[in-house]
């Protein structure tokens, strides 16, 4: 097989994420694809965040150490109806499988599809015939399938870094044949979890792609053969290790940990989403308060969750109904020296994160879907491995078919995650360090670039057999 290094990477994804002095980051597909791209370099094309009454830009590239950042502005209208209106009212939350919040229009599919053509055309002119051409999430799926329109022949692989629905979800999306049509013009396709590959291959048994599936995850659609499987994306070991017991000694983590006058602290980390299942995991952290009344003024929750989607609709709802359930909950239990919940409204840099998580007895991971959620990978691997802390997570995380050794909970059942806080914060250390050990196994493993690796390879092979 040519090695992967003699051939440039390039990453395509809705937004391309300068690395920022602070380090403070807007998600996990931004970190997973930092830390990708960090050893092996390439170049990153996508929206560089900026908007313009034009309807087209030009690309603008700028390279820092070993990776080249290309990214164009986007039309203000077509940034609002294909990302906020199609992407994030229709894609999202279907995936998700949170029907409720699906909204349809149709001029946002038609930017949906405007968009994807438009990178696809600005995307032709960089390449070059060596180059291997990796697309990342569901705002994209399209770009594979204009990209072969414009004559493009290289590899091209797709990872989806949210949820694969069932074909009962799926068929609520206006355009969904389009869009199974056009993930099988990919050469590779990328899931979290095997719950996902079954799904989409369960969606290929539809009378809509003509399909044949294969034993050996390879699948026989009508332009050729495609690989579908599972590639659960990692985390920087190595580098979150590092940073924890650094960030351990700084000042800003002292004292937040002196602050805490010897209580136990449990930790959530999540951009404020309804898929993150916020408003349930208050109402669960109440409960433990109920049921295990010796917690009140023994534990403190702290929230971190920096606002996101701001202006579409169900996420500005959800942060007011946080606001009102962490002052209810405050007001009710909190004492003259202790309040039950702080609350953060605001992203933490990477550094002073993997402090606070070091620091947490508890990491509380409680997403009603997540597609993998990094942040219960990181929370183990910054643990001291000595004396570590406990995850608890949630089953309908796709980190949960890896992390078996975490408490896992049923975010819908508020006893059931204030059960699961109770146990991990009362279990002996010989437990939590043998279940710390075994994670952190698994999560080295499959660290960051064991997936970018698999993946990698996984599309040269494919190319190469064809
Ligand atoms: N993150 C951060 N600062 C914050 C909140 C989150 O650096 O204040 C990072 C977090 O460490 C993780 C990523 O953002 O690497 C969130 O990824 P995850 O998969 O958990 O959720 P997503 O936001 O992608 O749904």
């Amino acid at each position: 097989m040519t090695e992967p290094a003699d051939r440039r990477l390039i990453i395509v994804s809705n937004r391309v994420a300068m690395p920022r002095k602070n380090g403070a980051s807007a998600g996990g597909l931004a970190v997973g694809i930092l830390a990708a791209l960090k050893d092996q370099g390439g170049l990153w094309f996508g929206w560089s965040g900026k908007l313009t009454e034009k309807s087209d830009s030009d690309v603008e590239v700028v390279r820092r150490d070993n990776i080249e950042f290309a990214t164009i502005a986007l039309n203000e209208s077509d940034f609002e109806h294909y990302y906020n209106g199609y992407s994030n009212r229709v894609l999202w939350p279907v995936c998700h499988y949170l029907l409720d919040f699906l909204h349809f229009e149709t001029e946002d599919f038609d930017a949906y599809l405007r968009v994807n053509s438009l990178f696809a055309r600005k995307l032709a002119s960089l390449l070059q015939p060596d180059d291997i051409i990796w697309v990342h999430d569901y705002h994209l799926i399209p770009l594979a399938a204009e990209l072969r329109n414009a004559g493009i022949d290289n590899p091209i692989g797709f990872f989806l870094h949210v949820p694969f629905p069932t074909f009962e979800a799926l068929r609520a999306v206006p355009g969904y044949e389009y869009l199974l049509r056009s993930l099988c013009a990919y050469d590779v396709l990328g899931f979290h979890t095997h719950r996902d590959l079954t799904a989409f291959r369960t969606c290929l048994q539809e009378p809509i792609v003509p399909a044949q599936i294969n034993g050996d995850n390879t699948i026989r659609v009508s332009g050729g053969t495609l690989v579908a499987d599972v590639f659960p994306i990692g985390v920087d070991v190595e580098e979150i290790q590092a940073l924890s017991v650094e960030a351990n000694r700084s000042k800003s983590v002292r004292r937040m940990v002196d602050s805490l006058d010897g209580r136990q602290l449990i930790i959530g980390v999540d951009r404020l989403d309804y898929s993150k299942g916020l408003h349930q995991r208050f109402l669960s952290y109440e409960r433990l308060l109920e049921k295990y009344p010796n917690t009140q003024n023994n534990v403190t929750l702290m929230q971190i969750a920096p606002p996101t989607r701001v202006g579409v609709r169900a996420y500005d709802e959800i942060r007011s109904e946080l606001e009102q359930d962490s002052g209810r909950i405050n007001g009710r239990f909190a004492s003259s020296d202790w309040v039950p919940i702080r609350y953060l409204n605001k992203g933490i840099s990477r550094k002073p994160l993997m402090g606070f998580f070091r620091n947490a007895d508890v990491g509380l991971v409680t997403p009603v879907r997540d597609g993998m959620n990094l942040v219960a990978k990181e929370y183990i691997v910054a643990q001291d491995p000595e004396n570590p802390g406990m995850l608890v997570l949630s089953s309908l995380a796709g980190a949960a078919c890896e992390l078996t050794d975490a408490v896992i909970v049923n975010p819908h059942d508020r006893d059931s995650v204030a059960d699961g806080i109770a146990m991990a914060i009362t279990m002996p250390l010989d437990e939590r360090r043998e279940r710390h050990a075994a994670m952190l196994k698994v999560l080295k493993m499959n660290d960051i670039t064991a997936w970018r690796t698999r993946f990698v390879d996984a599309l040269l092979s494919h190319r190469e057999a064809g």
